[in-house]
């Protein structure tokens, strides 16, 4: 009777601590998807989980599979609480127990353009082929297969009078395992990049980001299996691949368009024009960035992305841009010893960014080392100042470095003047 007694209690003790853990899990998880709302990023990117409410029993075993923390329970049903940070892998429609998830594109308020392409990944246009991310399906695995199985059908056209087999369009995970298929099929190819770093999203992801990518095959490596790996071990290894193949990438050209000639095609660069049998479109989603267009923008000290705030350490930097990139490259640069930060934008407050960074934001202008220049626009870039137009009038800062962010611009236009295809998905498979 005693061991009953004792038994209940600590029986009753593991369920109090229990509730209380999940009580508090709940309300942190209902504090995030309320941050998410007011801060306008409650709208997934591309694929993501909806999850019917009537079928949830509020087990968590999604919560505990998603490695972006971007579901939570709330009232004690799953719900995308952090919607922006979702990528789609699906791990929580595996984790699933009663079915209650579907993945989907798209949302009712904000449809996604998704080509539509053959099971070979032939676009609508003959001899267009689209892989990866581009394509809908945002995963790493997935994306160098499509890129592989891609080339695989594009070895099957025949060859005509042209200077390459395929000209192959971004260097992600779906390019790079292109054209390493290219190789090993010996196709005359030509990769391009608009960047000057190969692993296209790979690269962006915050530093030490922990990827999860199920085994791929790749043409001459074999089968490739990280599980959990480190941003930086991956690009490491796909650097270590370049090396190895000799894979050939043309970097920092972009592609601008493509024109039908003949049987096949002219792909326009911001440097050149290629005659190509094929193409094969692996752009992925995030675009090209959108520049400012004001004269001097040319110049090497404009940059589209912060890689190491630590190389701008005592100089005078221009931030432009009103999103979470451009007020988290303006904080990181303003902890830099003797680094002076001015935030450019033409907005008049900072409306769709995370809570922490805004926070983070303020501190800094507080602290001295951040000035911020609400409505503002930049006119022109001279070799050592910068020259504004501010609510106060015009104005010239001393310059060393700025850095646009300011967003990308989809191919989707570039794509549809081709004559690509698109559906749009409202919240559908
Ligand atoms: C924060 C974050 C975390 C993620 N974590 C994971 C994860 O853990 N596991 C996972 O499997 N997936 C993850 N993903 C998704 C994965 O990174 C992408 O699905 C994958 O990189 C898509 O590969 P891709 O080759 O299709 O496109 P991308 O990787 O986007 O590469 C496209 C390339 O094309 C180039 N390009 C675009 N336009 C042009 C042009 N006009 N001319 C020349 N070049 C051009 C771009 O510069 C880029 O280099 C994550 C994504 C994000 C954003
Ligand atoms: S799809 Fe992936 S990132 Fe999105 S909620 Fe599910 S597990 Fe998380």
């Amino acid at each position: 009777m005693q061991y009953l007694v004792v038994y209940a209690i600590v029986l009753a003790f593991v369920w109090v601590l229990y509730v209380r853990r999940q009580r508090r899990l709940q309300a942190a998880h209902a504090q995030q998807l309320q941050q998410s709302l007011e801060a306008g990023l409650a709208e997934p990117p591309s694929l993501h989980p909806v999850i019917d409410p009537l079928r949830c029993l509020g087990s968590g075993s999604c919560v505990k599979a998603c490695p972006e923390s971007a579901i939570g329970l709330v009232g004690g049903k799953a719900v995308l609480v952090n919607a922006a940070s979702c990528i789609g892998h699906g791990a929580c429609f595996a984790a699933c127990p009663v079915d209650a998830i579907k993945l989907v594109f798209g949302t009712e308020t904000r449809g996604i353009d998704i080509p539509n392409v053959t099971p070979d990944f032939e676009s609508n246009v003959p001899g267009l082929f689209i892989a990866g991310e581009l394509g809908g399906m945002g995963l790493i695995r997935k994306a160098a297969q499509q890129g592989r199985q891609a080339i695989e059908a594009i070895r099957k056209r025949s060859r005509a009078m042209h200077d390459y087999d395929v000209v192959i369009v971004g260097c992600g995970p779906a390019g790079l395992s292109a054209g390493l298929s290219a190789i090993e099929h010996k196709l005359r190819y030509k990769l391009i990049e608009q960047e000057d770093s190969l692993g296209g999203a790979v690269f962006h992801y915050p530093r030490h980001k922990v990827a999860m990518t199920a085994p791929v095959k790749l043409a001459l490596v074999g089968t490739v299996r990280f599980g959990e790996v480190h941003k930086e071990k991956l690009l490491e290894f796909w650097q270590g691949v370049v090396g190895k193949t000799g894979l050939k990438i043309a970097f920092r050209e972009c592609m601008q368009g493509i024109d039908r000639a003949g049987d096949g095609f002219v792909v326009r660069t911001d440097r050149h024009s290629y005659r190509t049998r094929s193409v094969l479109l692996a752009l992925g989603r995030r675009g090209t960035p959108r520049k400012l267009e004001v004269p001097g923008e040319e110049s090497p000290k404009v940059v589209y992305r912060l890689i190491d705030p630590r190389q701008y350490d005592g100089q005078a930097v221009l931030v432009v841009g009103g999103g979470d990139s451009a007020l988290e490259a303006a904080v990181a640069l303003a902890a830099q010893p003797g680094t002076q930060v001015t935030l450019s934008y033409r907005g008049a407050a900072f409306s769709r960014v995370k809570q922490q960074n805004r926070l983070a934001l303020e501190q800094a202008q507080h602290g001295g080392r951040l000035r911020v220049e609400l409505e503002s626009t930049v006119e022109a870039i001279d070799s050592d100042a910068v020259r504004l137009r501010t609510q106060a009038g015009k104005t010239t800062l001393r310059n060393d470095a700025v850095i646009v962010c300011a967003g990308g611009q989809l191919p989707t236009p570039l794509l549809q003047q081709i004559g690509i295809e698109f559906d749009t998905k409202y919240g559908t498979a």
